[in-house]
Order: C-alpha cells, then structure tokens, then sequence
C-alpha cells in the first residue's frame, strides 16, 4: 500500500492514514497501527519467499 498525501481533512483524524490499496486500487482509510503490523507481516511474507 501506498501512503497518500494528507489531505485538509485529514487534520480532523490524525489517528487515521489514508492509503492506496495497492490490489484494488481503492483509497482507504487505516489506523496506523493496523497498518504497522501489516507491514510487519508483509515483509515476514516476502523475507519467507526469499525476496
Ligand atoms: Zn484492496
């Protein structure tokens, strides 16, 4: 997923990080602690697939 620029609004949530999907193309809206341990599993994932 990529991070996406903060946007005006996003003042109003700054718990929340706003990303593109990077399967769907879609926008979303994540914690950043949801998306830190995604990271984490993700990079185990391709650490495990050795690359
Ligand atoms: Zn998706």
């Amino acid at each position: 997923m990529d991070r996406q620029p903060r946007r005006g609004w996003m003042r109003l949530l700054p718990w929340l990080r706003l990303y593109r999907c990077s399967n769907c193309n879609r926008m979303r809206l994540l914690s950043k602690q949801k998306v830190d341990s995604a990271r984490l599993l993700n990079a185990a994932q391709v650490r495990a697939r050795g690359g």
